[in-house]
């Protein structure tokens, strides 16, 4: 056999995978030297992805309320499920959940049905969880939902500002790629902005452990800074940008100097100052932003906060000159690239986009066309709780730990008459409140592609054949849609037909007013796809490669073609703490673990790092609740309770906790973290809050433990 090359499924910096299947042992699978992203390197869960596959724990046939049932018989079962709800309710009653596991091509055949053919707007995606605001951000600056750098970027930056991120663990290729640019330079600096001291301060010269929710504050700061110490490039500002009088009339306001700012944000006023010195002089300066900043309920704020700066001083898309935000997820860009967003149609156009719905509606030849955005993931669930949505697909993902306020979560998946879940487990904490049960083939049974948080598209390759009677997930939509009477719109017959159809609609009446543009591969042939290399875009009609940066020459895809500077208003955390519960609750990701641990919770290795649920907290606090480092220990508020062991750290601020995220019903009967939260968002992005929640801690007394 020969090795296939694929990319792995975990975290947005897509690494390029060679795996081989050899024997009854799988053979351990290695990094890609081809892939621009990786080069060669894998962390330890990509290393580890041969350990998480098998057949035990998969869900290898289909289920309809409980019972095993065949392939037509489940998809019977969902079409009339659907069917009858829409009779009733019409696209209102229906509602889908997709994943940012989920490859371009599934993702591009659901959005297709529920917004083409069933009227259904309500469709969105757990990357709503990670990656909204930035979007928004993006959107609201640039005029496009587009990355304007790329990971060569890394190399070139002279000052790297790493702000509510932590590389070191959740996107280990890159920060391995950090570490070498400053060893082969070391007079290049390094900044994290983070309220935890977290594994990426090894790399830091200077740590702003900010109070949380201030770096709205910050970067406003830091715009002021830059007007009253010659740090603008007024030149680039009066060619290319729109706005920005307004935006340093509101950073005056809210963050007059770096002493003021300092007060605000808990921070020393040398430390502040010494992180303006050196971004006002170091041109090459890259922002590396991520969910510290993007979970919040003024995410979309604080990434415009950020790209100010940048637009002021005229470092946006250079080499080592941008700000970079970076995704959680495998594929949550190519789910947005297709329209895997509520508030989107497909390929970048939203339904405000003039002429978009005629024009999708026309290239879909859709038969019920969806009018407007629907709810965002929050916002579904809700619907559904109401019983607004009596009918819910969820594809690849596991809500019910995933998403804010997890314990109102189920109760509306408990009241929702119709629970259709795809995934390729066979216990999930969301799983276990389905109707019907559609096994989806996993990774390295999947072929498609996925996009990186640089914008380049890889190919996903099936390198085993599918566990049971799991299909690809393109499949399943695509017989569902025939069963309901769309055959001839979802006849299908492999990932390259739908790739080659979504390349076709980006370059749909597309003269540059979006950027998302793959045109150039609507021609691919299968040969062609299967070799596909992997490519950044856009790639235009007429051409085969694609582009590192994007708006260096300035020129944005807004109205005016200018780079809009945003004013800022800063607004702290809407979760605050009381006497009843005094300490701020921050959530993240550990080094080996991926989200609810479906996969990773498989492989022994990876429960090293951590084996059990545990909350981070500063010695002060330890005491003043009369607790030993060790303790098991309940945190809670009014929403609900966590049950970890305490760990003492001087890593994190004195009334802040730290919890991770991975923990589920399936692993731990008590440490679902997501149940403390507020279903708080963004106004904006519609993004949690998921950084902040406000509790309280009590001992829990073991009789024994081991
Ligand atoms: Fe996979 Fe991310 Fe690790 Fe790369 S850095 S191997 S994409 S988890």
């Amino acid at each position: 056999m020969s090795e296939t090359a694929t990319t792995c499924p975990y975290c947005g910096v897509g690494c390029g995978v060679l795996a081989e299947p050899r024997g009854p042992d799988l053979a351990p699978v290695r990094g890609d030297p081809d892939h621009p992203a990786n080069e060669g390197r894998l962390c330890v869960k990509g290393a580890s992805l041969h350990e998480t596959l098998g057949h035990h724990g998969r869900l290898l046939q289909p289920r309809v309320r409980g019972r095993a049932v065949t392939w037509p018989e489940a998809i019977n079962a969902v079409a009339r499920g659907l069917a009858e709800t829409r009779d009733r309710l019409g696209g209102e009653g229906l509602g889908f959940y997709l994943s940012g596991q989920l490859l371009t091509e599934d993702y591009y055949v659901a959005n297709k049905l529920a917004k083409g053919f069933l009227g259904a707007r309500h469709l969105d995606t757990n990357s709503r969880l990670c990656m909204s605001s930035a979007v928004a951000g993006y959107k609201r600056a640039l005029g496009a939902d587009a990355v304007p750098g790329c990971y060569e970027d890394l190399d070139h930056a002279d000052l790297l500002v790493l702000s509510g991120a932590n590389p070191a663990w959740n996107h280990p290729i890159l920060y391995q790629r950090m570490k070498r640019a400053k060893q082969a330079q070391p007079g290049r600096r390094v900044v994290l902005i983070d309220p935890r001291r977290n594994a990426s301060a090894e790399l830091a010269d200077l740590h702003l452990a900010l109070a949380p929710g201030t770096d709205a504050i910050l970067w406003n700061g830091l715009l002021t800074d830059l007007a009253d110490r010659q740090g603008l490039d007024q030149g680039y500002i009066d060619a290319h940008c729109s706005g920005f009088a307004e935006a340093l009339a509101a950073a005056r306001t809210s963050a007059p100097d770096a002493a003021r700012v300092a007060r605000d944000c808990g921070l020393a006023e040398a430390d502040v100052r010494q992180f303006y010195d050196w971004f006002r002089a170091t041109p090459r300066t890259l922002s590396f932003y991520s969910q510290g900043i993007n979970q919040s309920s003024s995410g979309t704020d604080k990434c415009n906060a950020i790209i100010n700066c940048h637009l002021a001083t005229g470092r946006v898309g250079k080499p080592g000159a941008s700000p970079f935000s970076i995704t959680g997820q495998p594929n949550a860009m190519g789910g947005r690239e297709v329209g895997g967003l509520a508030n989107q149609l497909a390929a970048h156009r939203d339904y405000d986009t003039p002429g978009a719905l005629e024009e999708v509606a026309g290239f879909w030849q859709a038969a019920d066309m969806a009018q407007a955005p629907g709810h965002k993931a929050v916002d579904l669930f809700e619907a559904v709780h109401r019983g607004e949505i009596q009918a819910l697909w969820i594809m690849a993902t596991n809500p019910l730990v995933s998403l804010p306020d997890s314990n109102r979560v189920r109760q509306a998946l408990e009241r929702c008459p119709l629970v259709i879940v795809s995934d390729c487990v066979e216990d999930s904490d969301t799983l276990a409140l389905a109707d019907i049960v559609l096994p989806a083939c996993g990774w390295s049974e999947k072929d498609g592609t996925v996009t990186n948080s640089e914008r380049c598209i890889s190919r996903q390759r099936a390198w085993l054949p599918g566990a049971g009677e799991a299909r690809p997930d393109w499949w399943i939509i695509s017989q569902v849609a025939a069963a309901m009477g769309y055959r001839q719109a979802f006849d299908y017959t492999s990932p390259a037909a739908i790739f080659r159809e979504h390349a076709a609609l980006s370059a749909l009446n597309n003269q540059g007013q979006r950027v998302f543009n793959i045109g150039g591969l609507a021609g691919v042939t299968d040969q062609q796809y299967e070799d596909l290399k992997p490519i950044q875009w856009p790639v235009l009609p007429g051409a085969r490669i694609g582009r590192q940066r994007l708006f260096g020459d300035g020129r944005f895809v807004t109205p005016d073609g200018r780079g809009r500077l945003l004013p800022i208003t800063p607004r702290g955390p809407e979760q605050s703490c009381t006497p009843g519960y005094p300490l701020r609750l921050n959530t993240g990701r550990l080094r080996d673990q991926w989200h609810t641990m479906t996969r990773t919770g498989r492989a022994p290795r990876l429960l090293q790092h951590r084996s059990e649920p545990f909350v981070a907290i500063h010695p002060q606090d330890l005491a003043a609740f009369n607790l030993k480092d060790g303790d098991l220990a309940w945190v809670h508020n009014a929403l609900g309770r966590f049950l970890g062991r305490l760990k003492v750290t001087h890593e994190q601020r004195p009334g802040e906790l730290f919890v991770p995220i991975h923990w589920t019903d399936q692993f731990s009967r008590e440490a679902v973290v997501s149940r403390l939260l507020a279903a708080v968002t963004d106004p904006v992005s519609g993004q949690p809050e998921s950084k902040q929640g406000a509790v309280t801690l009590s001992p829990f007394k073991a009789r024994w433990q081991a």
